[in-house]
């Protein structure tokens, strides 16, 4: 397991990526997704991944979510060897996912019950999630009667009452009209800061990328790799203006000329 050096202590990573690589077999030649991926991420860090389409990043998530296995590398979460998926890694993918025959508490709960949480528990821990994606109210609402937002919010809540290790978003704020994003984006940094949340989120919106995250990684394709990790030395607070800063858009002018090339 990989160990970092910071405040005079030795931090344990929470994911350690080490020298991924995924080839897809093909009829006439293999398609190599992802290259000597390497990546680790802290405690409480909010990681975002960045690239253009089809430079692997939804790969690897999957890497990282046991959903997909690995050509040649390895994956840790807690120290622990990734050999498939696990209720230590929730997700939140783009597309809704929640069960439409199910109300929102019913969605939210669904997790608990199959690990056999009692009654009086799972209660306590879906009103705390309720009230968190302030959707107290529409607990008795099926999906169809609910906004994109919505969705996402309780797809978010229900990952989080597993209480996941780790969080693993993908692109899930990539469906939704530009005003819900940026509620989304500041109701998801709120959650992170009161939930100390580990979450590694996939986007190809930079400004996206860089509000909500810590370090930034940028990815390019063919084949797809890692060009390079940027700090986001911005307050842990985020506010929308925080993008009209300097520092908000020399870090964006940064990411696109990697981008670019
Ligand atoms: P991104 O999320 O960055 O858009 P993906 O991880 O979805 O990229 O895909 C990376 C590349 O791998 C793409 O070229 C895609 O076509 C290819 N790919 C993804 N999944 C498979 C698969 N199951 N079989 C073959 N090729 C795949």
């Amino acid at each position: 397991m990989a160990l970092f050096y910071g405040n005079n202590q030795y931090v344990a990573s929470k994911i350690s990526i080490k020298e991924i690589s995924k080839i897809y077999p093909g009829k006439e030649q293999d398609f190599v997704a992802l290259k000597q991926v390497s990546l680790s991420v802290l405690p409480n860090e909010f990681v975002s991944i960045v690239g253009p389409s089809g430079c692997g990043k939804s790969t690897l998530l999957k890497l990282v979510a046991g959903l997909e296995e690995s050509t040649e590398g390895k994956i840790w979460v807690d120290g622990k060897e990734v050999m498939g998926p696990g209720a230590d890694r929730g997700m939140v993918f783009q597309s809704y996912t929640l069960f439409p025959w199910l109300t929102v508490v019913e969605n939210i709960v669904f997790g608990l019950k199959l690990k056999g949480v009692p009654p009086a528990e799972r209660k306590e821990i879906v009103d705390k999630y309720l009230e968190l994606i302030k959707l107290t109210e529409f607990r008795n609402r099926y999906p169809k009667e609910l906004s994109g937002g919505m969705k996402q919010r309780v797809a978010i809540a229900r990952a989080l009452a597993n209480n996941p290790s780790v969080l693993l978003m993908d692109e899930p704020f990539g469906a939704l009209d530009p005003q819900t994003k940026v509620s989304m984006q500041e109701m998801l940094i709120d959650i992170w800061r009161k939930e100390k949340t580990t979450i590694v989120f996939i986007t190809h919106d930079i400004e996206e990328a860089i509000f909500l995250s810590q370090h930034v990684y940028v990815m390019q394709k063919a084949p797809g790799r890692i060009v390079k990790k940027i700090n986001v030395p911005l307050p842990t607070e985020r506010i929308s203006e925080i993008k009209d800063t300097h520092q908000f858009i020399e870090l964006k002018k940064q990411i696109v000329s990697l981008l670019k090339h």
